[in-house]
């Protein structure tokens, strides 16, 4: 059931010798990290001898999408519960549920917690063992599928990176990539982009999930205090972009063939290039930009 590496390219660019690690290739469909915290949630799934879940988004999650599918490549119910009103907008990520006919529901974002109870209920009513999990996929699984998603990369690469890059929401891809990295290099920087959030609550939710990972594996990692999570570059919020971020993301299709999105990995890229410029990462480092995904996000807007 393990899933494949993704590729890790190097591609030398703006000054620096850039690495790219192809998570957007993660083999889920549609891709993402939210493909590869899936794996490690379901896995969770089956060992406690679950065979239905409840989760919830909002209605372009990847986090949603990426479940689904994984639960029907493993043959799982799924419930996915969506936090916003219905729409007749049917694309990207909420396209894909509707393929693979997984229940959706949607309900306030109030009301959230009370009907996917009611679902988790529901199941047991059925004679089903249903499995809860939180909207992002944010969880101690998550986190240690991006600490174990270091190694992978610092495998491919065989040298050490002085900055990482990625896009940052909920905090436990980079608590996982940051612990991952503190254990096989300490000069390594981790820097996340947030997307939507603001200190100190991005930050204090990525020592949580830092800490409740090297607590609960028992790893021996110095706990560095420098998480960086960089609100700067969120540019109004949530799905919110300028034309700056978007002129950015074209010119990076452009010179490289690589797709970002406005909602995710376009705010890290242009957060990367402004640190560059900056010489705040000096020319020559090397650096590698985690790319996390966003094609369907992208798909799903009009923007561009
Ligand atoms: C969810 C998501 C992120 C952020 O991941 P977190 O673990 O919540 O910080 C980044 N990029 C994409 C494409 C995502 O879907």
């Amino acid at each position: 059931m393990k899933l494949t590496a993704t590729p890790l390219m190097k591609i030398g660019h703006l000054g620096v010798n850039l690495f790219v690690k192809r998570d957007d290739l993660y083999p889920i469909s549609g891709g993402g990290n939210k493909g590869r915290k899936a794996e490690y949630i379901l896995a969770k799934c089956i060992a406690d001898d679950c065979n239905a879940v409840v989760t919830c988004g909002s209605a372009q999650s990847n986090h949603v999408r990426a479940t689904a599918i994984r639960c029907k490549e493993l043959g799982i119910a799924c419930t996915i519960v969506i936090h916003a009103p219905k729409t007749n907008n049917i694309q990207g990520n909420l396209k894909l549920l509707y393929m693979l006919g997984v229940k959706v529901v949607y309900c306030d974002m109030a009301d959230v917690a009370k009907v996917m109870d009611g679902e988790m209920e529901e199941y047991a009513k059925q004679g089903l063992k249903p499995f809860y999990i939180w909207g992002g996929g944010h969880c101690l699984e998550g986190t240690k599928a991006f600490y174990d998603a270091a190694f992978e990369a610092h495998t491919q690469a065989k040298q050490h990176f002085d900055f990482v890059f990625h896009a940052s929401g909920t905090g436990a891809t980079q608590a996982g990539l940051h612990v991952g990295f503190k254990k096989i290099n300490l000069a390594t920087q981790v820097i996340g982009i947030s997307v939507a959030r603001q200190n100190p609550r991005g930050t204090e939710a990525i020592n949580h999930s830092a800490l409740e990972l090297v607590n609960e594996n028992g790893l021996d990692v110095q706990l560095s205090k420098n998480i960086i999570f960089d609100d700067e570059f969120i540019s109004g919020g949530y799905e919110k972009t300028n034309p700056e971020q978007l002129s950015v993301i074209k010119a990076v299709a452009e010179q490289t063939g690589i797709i970002l999105d406005p909602t995710y990995s376009g705010k890290a890229w242009y957060g990367m290039q402004q640190y560059i410029k900056s010489g705040r990462v000096k020319s020559g480092s090397n650096v590698l930009f985690w790319h996390t995904g966003g094609l369907l996000n992208l798909m799903a807007t009009k923007q561009i």
